[in-house]
């Protein structure tokens, strides 16, 4: 070894050992005839000093020593004197007398610190992520990403899991999204897909028996690079067989709490993980991903407005839509040009509009006066007191409402009402709120393709007393499906699947699949479950939203090691690049890039 120390096990009792560290230079300071060097491996920081009186040569190339430069010192472990030792640090008690120096690489100036947090952009640190994976920001995601994946294979192989991998290149795979392809030179003409997810291949193990599988799998989705979207990402990926729904969620629970309480100081908000149906979510927060951390919930005041003089409220809910509205408590001070700006915000998602009305009495808002309001000239005065009862409004509060469809009305005010949460700070950041969400509907209608789609994928069951409104009712159907949400973001999906074949079969039907599609697409599955297949049912909780979340963390890109840019290039490597002309005449492929 070219070292007897990390540059964070030092300490006092070392005093007067002979040690050799190597790393590289964080920082050199001169101070008055000495050379003090700050030397950084990953594990952290120790101080060497470098001392003219007791080897010259040695501090004389120890002045020539750069940021980053890669060198090792051999010398003596001795306290640091009174007053400068630094508690921050674990080997602050400490510095190590540089008697020996070897500078064993040299190193170009980094194109930002890599010793400081400070702002750099990212497209830089993309470009540099090794450098930026030395700084401390990333270096603590990535270990405690390890220490997530570790934990978790520990308490899956305790429960009697079985880690097993699955190919990556195979077959196209039913989550939805656009596959990434590979051009076989060996068969011209076809190609792989990248799994989006492991899905077909772990039903498949569980039909082959091994009853408990999970894998840290990578899945690939050729999706538009939204928000903390990666075209590769990580999913704890899990089936088990002879299951219901509650086996499932419960080992999950454990697990999530687990790996909360064991790797982060943060606090669960609610143990047991709150359970809401998907209607309950809707209702109450516009969202199928509810942030529980705060109220703030979304009031139906569909009924009033119907009987209302304003005409958007009650033409909207003559024509089957929802009048809903928020209370933002204490932002009546908002300009007009602050509520605009609340307004271009629901717009994006939809709303024509929104609608506001400002508390301004103490008296519950009684009489025309008593709050100011882009639609009061509309109301009587009983209509908007009564609508300020309904959201519990109190003097200085802000009302806001949208009109819409059922649909827009809740993205628009479930969003606006996340926006709120964070502008009033309702919550406390350090707390993680889980919640599951369940018995979402069965099937969504495709009104472009004028058929149903499985709301979650094609294996998922429905839930057996709603099996027989598949003939006469679908959309009233509920699935046996199971989003896990934390702090507003869905972190696990999964369900338990179809296990017959002749149900399957009416799926495949009712989603519009011909059966001999089907056969073409998932033969494999259909030919499977004739062979025994056991009830069973899985999730697959994605790592990276994890260890974001865990990590405080605002894009899943700063918890994975190399991840791809918003436009999915990889800024280092220069991936995707194009390939040689003898390349694609192996792969048969002519391009049409016009
Ligand atoms: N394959 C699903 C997904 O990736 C999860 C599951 O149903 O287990 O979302």
């Amino acid at each position: 070894m070219l070292r007897t120390h990390t540059c964070n096990q030092l300490r006092l009792e070392h005093e007067g050992h002979e040690v050799t560290l190597a790393g590289w230079v964080n920082r050199r300071r001169d101070h008055g005839g000495l050379i003090f060097i700050d030397l950084r491996d990953r594990w952290g920081l120790t101080q060497i000093v470098f001392d003219p009186d007791l080897n010259a040569e040695t501090h004389e190339l120890a002045s020539t020593l750069r940021n980053e430069y890669v060198i090792q010192v051999i010398g003596r472990v001795r306290p640091r004197p009174q007053g400068q030792k630094n508690p921050a640090l674990g080997t602050g008690d400490i510095e190590v007398e540089g008697q020996t120096l070897k500078i064993l690489n040299k190193a170009k100036t980094p194109p930002f610190d890599v010793n400081k947090e400070t702002v750099v952009d990212e497209g830089l640190r993309l470009r540099y992520r090794y450098l930026d994976l030395r700084r401390q920001r990333l270096k603590s995601n990535i270990m405690l990403r390890h220490d997530v994946v570790r934990y978790i294979r520990n308490f899956l192989a305790d429960e009697g899991f079985v880690e097993i991998e699955t190919p990556i290149l195979f077959k196209t795979t039913p989550e939805g999204a656009r596959d990434y392809l590979v051009p076989s030179r060996v068969h011209p003409g076809r190609f792989y897909a990248l799994p989006q997810s492991p899905q077909q291949l772990k039903q498949l193990i569980m039909v082959a028996g091994y009853d408990r599988y999970f894998q840290i799998a990578r899945c690939f989705r050729d999706e538009d690079q939204r928000g903390d979207r990666q075209p590769e990402f990580t999913q704890l990926d899990l089936e088990m067989s002879f299951v219901d729904r509650d086996d499932v969620m419960g080992l999950i629970e454990r697990l999530m709490i687990g790996i909360v309480e064991n790797n982060t100081g943060r606090q669960i908000l609610y143990k047991p993980f709150p359970r809401l149906n998907y209607r309950e979510a809707m209702e109450r927060f516009g969202r199928d991903n509810p942030d529980i951390r705060f109220g703030l919930e979304l009031a139906d005041i569909s009924s009033l407005a119907a009987k209302s003089g304003f005409k958007v409220f009650s033409d909207t809910v003559a024509a089957g839509g929802l009048v809903k509205g928020l209370n933002a408590k204490g932002l009546g001070h908002y300009s007009r040009k602050q509520i605009d700006e609340l307004t271009d915000f629901v717009k994006e998602f939809g709303a024509k509009g929104l609608a506001w009305l400002v508390v301004e009495t103490g008296d519950g808002g009684q009489g025309t006066g008593a709050s100011r309001s882009s639609f009061g000239k509309f109301l009587s005065p009983e209509e908007t007191t009564a609508i300020i009862s309904q959201l519990q409004g109190e003097p200085g509060d802000l009302l806001l409402f949208v009109a819409d469809q059922p649909a827009i009305t809740h993205e628009s005010l479930g969003r606006l009402r996340v926006e709120l949460g964070q502008r009033l700070r309702l919550y406390d950041e350090n707390v993680l709120a889980f919640c599951w969400v369940i018995d979402f509907p069965f099937l969504v209608w495709n009104a472009e393709e004028n058929r149903w789609d499985p709301s979650h994928h094609l294996f998922t069951a429905p839930m057996d007393e709603d099996i027989p409104l598949l003939d006469t009712d679908p959309g009233q159907a509920r699935g046996k499906q199971y989003d896990l949400v934390l702090n507003g973001y869905e972190i696990a999906g999964g369900s338990i699947r179809i296990h017959q074949r002749d149900l399957q079969e009416r799926v495949f039907g009712l989603i519009g699949l011909e059966i001999e599609e089907a056969k073409q697409q998932f033969g494999h599955m259909v030919e499977a479950f004739e062979y025994g297949t056991p009830p069973h049912g899985g999730i697959a909780p994605g790592i990276d939203r994890i260890v974001m979340l865990l990590a405080g963390e605002p894009n899943i890109r700063e918890v994975i090691a190399f991840p791809k840019s918003q436009s999915a290039a990889d800024l280092m490597a220069g991936a995707p690049t194009t390939v040689t002309e003898q390349q694609l005449k192996e792969l048969h492929i002519k391009l049409d890039l016009e």
